[in-house]
């Protein structure tokens, strides 16, 4: 029988904290493709968690030292849960980091997420995912065309510009090519580029 509904994940002694099923993204790599669990969690969600809902779930995993909003889908259609909860992490001395296809502004709109996230997200990693818009519209298959992959950079600079540590990450089956296009981008960005293995 199906257990979805998995709030809470560790892997890699770090904790995991899924808060939705929603993206504005359908990456062709996306770890959800075609997959009813990740390292035997059950990340489907039939209701996503309040803010309330994921602090309790969160109580049994307070030895762990790092806490990642991330899960099978875009941790940002949950904002306020996530200040909500990062501020209660951070209440408990934990290191926080969000995981984020980044489309902040559009999927926000008016608000300033990087000045609403400092001194809460310790860390941002940024999926990049190619060197320009239409190869990560090809990838990524952004609901806001190519305004998705603007829209990513334009945060990875805020969150740069507030003083968070900001990481964009891409997928190494993207070729060396891009790789190298990629690191050009992070250099002008004056952030870090991670190369991450892609997960089958
Ligand atoms: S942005 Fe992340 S959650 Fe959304 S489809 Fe791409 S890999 Fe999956």
């Amino acid at each position: 029988m199906m257990k979805n509904n998995t709030v809470v994940y560790t892997l890699n002694q770090k904790a995991y904290i899924n808060l939705t099923n929603r993206c504005s993204n359908r990456c062709d790599f996306c770890i959800r493709n075609g997959r009813e669990t990740f390292y035997d969690y059950y990340l489907w969600l039939d209701k996503e968690p309040s803010a309330s809902e994921v602090i309790k779930q969160l109580e049994p995993f307070l030895s762990y030292d790092e806490f990642v909003f991330c899960g099978f889908g875009e941790p940002l259609f949950r904002f306020d849960v996530i200040l909500e909860v990062a501020e209660y992490l951070k209440s408990k001395g934990k290191k926080t980091r969000l995981n984020t296809n980044g489309q902040a502004d559009l999927i926000l709109l008016q608000r300033d997420a990087a000045k609403e996230i400092k001194g809460l997200i310790d860390i941002v990693s940024i999926s990049l995912n190619a060197s320009d818009a239409e190869k990560y519209q090809s990838i990524c298959h952004c609901s806001f065309g190519v305004e998705g992959f603007y829209s990513m950079l334009r945060f990875a600079q805020s969150c740069k510009n507030q003083g968070i540590k900001t990481v964009l990450s891409v997928v190494d089956y993207i070729g060396q090519e891009e790789i190298e296009k990629a690191k050009k981008i992070a250099r002008k960005l004056g952030v870090e580029l991670r190369i991450r293995k892609y997960a089958k």
